[in-house]
């Protein structure tokens, strides 16, 4: 190989790890509208820590402005801002986007305060001061309703031939009874929810494990591959798929 074929190549390994990055960091971008410079940028290097992407804004129209130029999948909003109040900016986001999850971030804990927080169209609040877990966790939880979309029919989820109930916890493909282990069976409820949709390892750590997505664990690779053998070995058509750099897929024809 030649030094120039060398570099290039080297170039290219480098673009997709850059895009693998993005993707994962994809659905987890997160507004911070909080004037409180320290704590705005405590969060931000809190959650940056944990691997997700944050834009803080220090104001509330400069908020909205980064509201309306980019997307994003979760938002944090202070109440006492300057250029527009928390819930003012709530429902202006509402009028534009029913879904994405909003959590208030206040010293204010009166019971008017939280009302007027979920009539602006919140859907979780949090109480000044706080412990930074707390906040990541609901932004896990908010992150992981918005994620799981397949929306299960009478309890059971399907995929072509293979189907979950949620209530028996019975796996099928065809006739076929599957059987799974706990962990097993929430993978592929998961991947189920997500189907059509290529979920990273990061997600999948999340999701299914409620842990940061180690890169020296191999553990998911490994589940991964439990339940390819029980649910798609046998089988002629394969409903897991690997995309290589990027995660997986549970793919209906
Ligand atoms: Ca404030």
């Amino acid at each position: 190989m030649t030094l120039e074929v060398a570099k290039a190549l080297l170039r290219c390994t480098h673009i997709i790890v850059l895009n693998v990055t993005c993707l994962i960091m994809e659905e987890r971008k997160i507004l911070i509208v909080e004037d409180e410079k320290k704590i705005a940028d405590t969060l931000k290097m809190g959650l940056s820590e944990n691997g997700y992407y944050v834009e803080v804004a220090y104001d509330g129209t400069i908020g909205y402005r980064l509201f309306t130029a980019h997307s994003f999948n979760v938002i944090v909003l202070d109440i006492n801002l300057p250029g527009m109040n928390g819930f003012e900016l709530c429902k202006k986001i509402r009028l534009q986007d029913t879904d994405v999850p909003i959590i208030m971030l206040t010293s204010m804990s009166d019971l008017s305060d939280k009302i007027e927080g979920y009539d602006a169209g919140a859907d979780d609040y949090i109480v000044k001061p706080f412990e930074f877990k707390e906040l990541l966790l609901k932004i896990r939880v908010l992150l992981k309703r918005t994620l799981n979309q397949n929306i299960p029919v009478g309890n059971i989820l399907k995929a072509d031939d293979l189907e979950m109930n949620l209530d028996s916890k019975e796996v099928k493909r065809g006739d076929t009874i599957i059987n799974l282990t706990a962990k097993e069976f929430q993978l592929l409820e998961y991947l189920l929810r997500n189907k059509n949709r290529v979920v990273s390892r990061a997600d999948i750590a999340i999701n299914v494990w409620d842990i940061d997505f180690d890169t020296n664990t191999n553990v998911i690779d490994v589940y991964i591959n439990y339940v390819r053998n029980k649910v798609d070995k046998k089988f002629p058509n394969k409903l897991i798929q690997t995309y290589v750099g990027m995660g997986y897929i549970l793919k209906e024809d």
